[in-house]
């Protein structure tokens, strides 16, 4: 109680130390980044209430709602049609049952257990799904690439129509950057890649080759992420196979065994130049059925217009998801997957960004566009249809500015800015960095395709500038490669699982850091004469379709 009553009056005297300010300046510098604020938003939205916020769920309603009673209360704009959720229509496909999946060759099977070594998902359809299989053709096709500015072809020559791809996870190995981005990952190696390409080919379905290493994550994020319901655009249908799923690195290993490959012959052929698809003896038998719905989840946005009447049509949009995996398989007796870093905090700090843009809106020249966007983790969903839909003309959106998860381990001595260096929002970052002594890290897990991972993404895609924030490695009064070992831990054990949960316990100073330097960026970007310009060259389209807008 005592805490609570120390609260509002705390809040009481912040009121009114903006109320003074307001009249002298039309805004109040003194409102900054809030430490108890983050808290409150991220309590809030990872409680066992919000059910894990999946997208059409009670739970994720209850969550959209909430942001959006925040963005009202802060006074921010509302730009759809008066209201502040953008209703995103999607297509959910879950698997009825167990489906019975093998690949049989001659009188040889190789048994795949359900969620052991396999899962499928429907891909977008308009009724109910029930796929039988015969015994449809499998053709290996190594890393399932086209890449036409080098000739890359990992189909010439062979027709995958109405077949089934397999294909491994990731891009060729190298250490030359100019060879598939050396040790990072372009986005020819994401697995969303190899669905689309596979659907180009006219293939039927997907099989996807897990590895740890080389998917960046173990097996129990494929099975906790594509177990339940799959959402899709409902225009998404010519990228998809009509069935798309993994198999484990054992099954695969059981495959190539009885095709007389082994797992490192196959990886080498498929990672070599002039790698040619290979029609593999076994066939896919069985089936799977399933339920289809359309359902609608919202994204959550609000405006804190700019003062330059020259630029305040112009729109920066800063983008965090809010939901998360809602509700599913239990672990150790808890099936809320609560998503508490995953995105409650980076959620939490949308809404204290905008909380105080509202408040220092004097200090904007271009306008801010503040989106909670939804079904991030079924394939940056919300802010794809937000990319293509916006309330204001795409011409109009500048940049983009996205965080994921944020700094809850304390202050850091750096910050990931990914994708900045591909933009005139690279000497942005680097003015605020070097203001605030920040050093600029490279992302510390190149080879996990992060750049393509996260919602800015969506953006890129529609040739708009933007910066991808997560926070570095480097914690203060910590050894050097704590923060790394930290991040390897939560991964390994917390990412995508019931157990990412709010923890009192965490230390929010570096939310509070993190979340200066994303304002003192908008402000930057907000003020620069210059819309940001991508550099020559850029965005690198590397497997990339860029459906431009402009
Ligand atoms: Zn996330």
């Amino acid at each position: 109680m005592k805490q609570v009553s120390l609260v509002s009056l705390a809040v009481l005297l912040s009121c009114l130390v903006s109320w003074i300010g307001c009249s002298r300046t039309g805004g109040d510098e003194r409102v900054t980044v809030n430490q108890a604020e983050i808290r409150r938003h991220l309590e809030v939205l990872s409680a066992d209430e919000m059910e894990g916020r999946s997208p059409g769920t009670t739970g994720g309603n209850k969550a959209a709602a909430y942001i959006a009673e925040q963005f009202s209360a802060f006074g921010l704009e509302p730009v759809v049609n008066g209201g502040y959720l953008q209703p995103v229509p999607m297509v959910g496909t879950t698997v009825v049952g167990e489906p019975e999946v093998d690949l049989q060759s001659g009188s040889q099977a190789v048994s795949l257990r359900w969620m052991e070594d396999v899962v499928l998902a429907a891909g977008p359809a308009p009724a109910d799904v029930s796929l039988e299989w015969p015994g449809v053709p499998v053709v290996f096709a190594g890393y399932g690439i086209v890449d036409p500015s080098t000739g890359w072809n990992d189909y010439a020559g062979t027709d995958v129509k109405d077949k089934v791809v397999l294909v491994f996870v990731n891009d060729p190995p190298s250490d030359d950057p100019s060879f598939f981005g050396g040790r990072a990952l372009t986005y020819f190696g994401r697995w969303t890649y190899k669905i689309e390409e596979a659907a180009r080919q006219g293939a039927a379905g997907t099989l996807i080759i897990h590895n740890t290493e080389m998917a960046g994550y173990p097996w129990s994020v494929v099975q906790t992420s594509w177990s339940g319901e799959q959402f899709y655009l409902p225009d998404q249908g010519n990228e998809q196979t009509s069935f798309a799923g993994w198999i484990s690195q054992a099954a695969a290993q059981r495959l190539f065994e009885s095709e007389g490959l082994d797992w490192e012959t196959a990886l080498k052929q498929a990672g070599a130049e002039g790698f040619q698809a290979r029609p593999l003896r076994c066939r896919l038998t069985g089936g799977l059925e399933a339920k289809v719905r359309s359902i609608e989840s919202p994204n959550v946005l609000g405006v804190a217009r700019g003062g330059n009447p020259e630029s305040a049509d112009e729109y920066i949009v800063v983008t965090s998801h809010y939901d998360h995996l809602g509700v599913g398989p239990a672990v150790d007796g808890d099936g809320i997957y609560n998503g508490a870093l995953d995105n409650a905090s980076g959620t939490a700090l949308l809404l204290e960004l905008a909380r105080l843009a509202s408040a220092r809106r004097n200090e904007l020249g271009r306008s801010v566009l503040f989106a909670a966007v939804t079904a991030e983790e079924q394939g940056l969903l919300g802010s794809r249809y937000l990319a293509e839909n916006p309330p204001v003309p795409v011409e109009q959106l500048v940049a983009n500015v996205n965080f994921d998860s944020i700094n809850v381990w304390g202050e850091t001595e750096d910050i990931v800015a990914m994708g900045a260096e591909k933009s005139s929002l690279e000497a942005v970052v680097q003015e605020v960095l070097s203001e605030m002594g920040l050093q600029r890290s490279p992302d510390a897990f190149p080879e996990k395709g992060h750049f393509f991972r996260s919602d800015h993404f969506s953006f890129v895609r529609r040739g708009i500038p933007a910066v991808y924030y997560d926070y570095g490695l480097q914690f203060r009064n910590q050894p050097p490669d704590w923060g790394k070992r930290l991040m390897e831990t939560y991964v390994d054990k917390h990412y995508h699982q019931p157990s990412d949960e709010y923890d009192p316990e965490w230390s929010l100073e570096g939310a509070v850091q993190f979340g200066e330097v994303v304002w003192r960026t908008l402000v930057r970007i907000a003020d620069v004469p210059e819309r940001p310009q991508w550099k020559p060259g850029e965005p690198d389209a590397s497997g990339i379709v860029l459906e431009t807008g402009r």
